[in-house]
């Protein structure tokens, strides 16, 4: 990395997460500020192997900040994961002038970047976007605080007829390796159980809670249950498995699914991706490749790359206590 960047390519990648377009925003506008060109890779991985590129000036960026999905799309390329296809991005690349990376997705978008940066010591900086905020090395990623917001909305709207109805409700939210957002979701919409990958609470103690639940008044029930919680039962066979054991009980199941990705970005999200965006382009004029921005105790701080794929994020257990605390 001698030689002075001159042109910085965008992209976005994995899933789409609300906030993206802050970030590409911020990326193209840091690099008119400081006088560097910039292109917007379209499609992700794969529109850098089919050299799908634009120039990007900041006014093509107007008018996206309060925009969910991605201006650029995105993709999942199984041809990035081949060597083959790897050579003909860095051609692509090489051709168009680009000096240096900003890939904005979760941990798959950082692996395929991490082998690009070894096999072409091509400078790459990572920004976290995914709803899931399972990426060590940020207390948040770009897209979770939005998905929070919806996803908490939802589930009060479903608390009314839950309510209305004496029902108790299984409502299944995105997270197939992370409880962030059910935990936070849970505690938010006032669940009367969380269950998340993280902590196998086991069925005993699911029963037991929502017999407990009942015989202290409470009439209807919200359990908010994450894609890959590990009681070993999916949402529809947990509510199977209360309705033949509890007959009483008047059981209901509601998939969020991906109304969840979607939406505007919450201003948490749009500061972070603004923030995050701007300390990409520095990191790499800085001269520093193969790290990740984020922001930690709200620092904006790097982590390198590998470290954000590799560790975990672990959830806070204090919120388990407030859970079980506020759940009573
Ligand atoms: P999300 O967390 O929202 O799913 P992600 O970045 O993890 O986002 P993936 O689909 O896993 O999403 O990865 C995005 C892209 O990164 C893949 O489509 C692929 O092109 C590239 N990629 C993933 N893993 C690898 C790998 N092992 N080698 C090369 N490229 C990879």
């Amino acid at each position: 990395m001698n030689q002075p960047i001159k042109k910085i390519a965008v992209l976005t990648s994995g899933g789409d997460a609300p906030g993206m377009n802050a970030a590409i925003r911020a990326v193209v506008r840091a690099c008119t500020y400081y006088r560097i060109d910039c292109v917007g890779v379209y499609r992700g991985y794969q529109g850098l192997i089919e050299g799908d590129f634009e120039q990007m000036s900041a006014r093509h960026v107007s008018n996206v900040i309060n925009r969910g999905g991605t201006i650029l799309k995105s993709a999942r390329s199984l041809e990035f994961k081949t060597k083959e296809g790897r050579v003909k991005a860095y051609e692509n690349l090489k051709k168009e002038g680009v000096g240096a990376l900003i890939i904005i997705g979760g941990d798959g978008t950082f692996t395929g970047g991490l082998k690009f940066i070894k096999e072409f010591d091509f400078p790459i900086v990572g920004i976290p976007g995914t709803i899931d905020n399972d990426i060590y090395g940020t207390d948040n990623t770009i897209g979770y605080d939005t998905a929070l917001n919806t996803v908490v909305e939802v589930i009060d709207k479903i608390r009314d007829t839950a309510s209305s109805h004496n029902r108790l409700f299984f409502i299944e939210v995105m997270g197939r390796d992370a409880g962030f957002i059910a935990l936070n979701t849970g505690i938010g919409a006032g669940a009367e159980e969380i269950l998340i990958p993280e902590e196998n609470i086991g069925l005993e103690k699911l029963v037991d809670s929502l017999k407990k639940g009942r015989e202290k008044g409470k009439t209807s029930s919200i359990v908010v249950v994450s894609e890959g919680d590990k009681i070993g039962k999916n949402v529809f066979e947990l509510a199977d498995y209360i309705g033949e054991n509890y007959p009483d009980y008047d059981i209901r199941v509601s998939v969020l699914g991906h109304m969840q990705r979607g939406g505007s970005p919450s201003c948490y999200d749009r500061v972070l991706a603004s923030r995050l965006g701007v300390a990409a382009v520095e990191t790499l004029l800085d001269k520093k490749s193969g790290v990740m921005v984020g922001v930690t105790n709200n620092e904006v701080s790097k982590v390198g790359l590998e470290n954000a794929i590799k560790m975990n994020h672990e959830i806070n257990k204090e919120l388990l206590k407030v859970a079980e605390i506020t759940s009573i």
